[in-house]
């Protein structure tokens, strides 16, 4: 398949057919890769089963791990059979933004888009192309993020091509994800609502608004049988470079002096090695290839350049990436959820 990339510039003739050309696929049951605040997503029209199959085919995504449901309005209505008032509060408050209820869906949303469940989540993104596009596309858009599942999710249009060129009919370029993980997920169909996913809206701020608003428990462990996540796709490896990421938390200090022989060691053995690190802790390893995440005080630009940096490490062939862990308190939480399952849980507490 031929894949058009387009770039939203501020030329508002050129942008205007770039909208019209993408709403029409998506009114067509076509796939539209696009910018949102959170990641790029992959988007189909949520109301048609055969475009929203199409998503899982592109991705490779397992069949039982449901779609968000993507809304240019607050009113949902249609889609949902109720809105409990806790849940009207959130997306009052949150919408548009990073943040994903879950509530009980209505018919008209067909069993692949929800893979199943008779619940479905819904998110208004906060960005300005992507609410144009739904607004345009004049539908619902099914979109999770737009990468080959597994993979780091994309937060810039280049590694959407990476991965969905050939595969999907049009990417929309124009702007950087700003918050760089994905929405936090809010399941409103139990009381009192359940965190499960973390993301750029904090359980800190969740709880201003019910402070009985809690983490799934399944969170707090590598999924196991006693505490499955309630997201379904919450249980796979997910987020992951190709190189081998190993997490190690403890004291800075004591996190540096480790990194420091355990990057001996690869390098003796004839490997390459990545250093995932704070601009603060910079110059304080002696090997490998050492990179910033972002400053220590501020976890938004942390959390923002999370997986372009996983993804650059791959462009730069290293066998094993090493990442100071960090605290699990405001963003934080998003911040290494995602790191210990691009890990696969090789979590090393020093
Ligand atoms: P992605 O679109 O790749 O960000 O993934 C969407 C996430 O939302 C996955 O972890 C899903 O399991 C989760 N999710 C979507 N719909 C539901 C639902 N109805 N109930 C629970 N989790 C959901
Ligand atoms: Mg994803």
């Amino acid at each position: 398949m031929d894949t058009i990339v387009a770039k939203i510039t501020n030329d508002s003739l050129t942008d205007k057919k770039i909208y019209e050309q993408a709403g029409k696929i998506l009114r067509e049951g076509g796939l539209v890769a696009f910018p949102t605040e959170t990641v790029y997503g992959l988007g189909a029209n949520a109301l048609d089963d055969e475009a929203v199959k199409k998503i899982f085919i592109a991705k490779g995504r397992p069949q039982d791990n449901p779609l968000i449901i993507h809304v240019s309005t607050k009113e949902i209505s249609g889609l949902v059979k109720d809105v409990p008032e806790v849940a009207q509060k959130i997306i009052d408050k949150f919408w548009p933004g990073p943040l994903t209820v879950i509530l009980e869906k209505k018919d008209i949303i067909p069993n692949v888009t929800s893979a199943n469940l008779n619940t479905i989540g819904i998110r208004m993104p906060n960005s300005e192309i992507a609410l144009k596009l739904i607004e345009l596309a004049e539908r619902p858009i099914a979109a999770p993020s737009a990468n080959i599942s597994g993979r780091p999710s994309p937060t810039e249009v280049e590694r959407c091509v990476e991965d969905l060129n050939g595969r999907v009919d049009y990417i929309i370029g124009g702007e950087s994800s700003d918050i760089g993980v994905e929405s936090t997920i809010v399941d409103c169909t139990v009381n009192p609502p359940l965190v499960l996913r973390p993301g750029g809206i904090t359980l800190e701020m969740l709880k201003e608004i019910n402070p009985e608003i809690e983490l799934d428990k399944a969170l707090k462990s590598k999924p196991n049988d006693d505490f499955k996540p309630k997201a379904p796709g919450m249980k796979y490896k997910h987020y992951a470079p190709n190189a081998h990421l190993k997490i190690i938390k403890g004291k800075n200090e004591k996190t540096i002096e480790i990194i420091n022989e355990i990057v001996e060691n690869y390098i003796e053995k004839g490997n390459d090695v990545a250093i995932l690190t704070t601009n603060e802790n910079l110059n304080k390893f002696n090997n490998g290839k050492v990179i910033s995440l972002g400053s220590e005080n501020d976890l938004k630009e942390i959390a923002k350049n999370l997986f372009e940096t996983l993804r650059k490490c791959d462009d730069l062939r290293v066998q094993y990436i090493l990442c100071q862990g960090f605290e699990e308190n405001g963003v934080g939480l998003a911040i290494m959820n995602r790191l210990n399952k691009a890990a696969g849980y090789d979590i090393l507490e020093v």
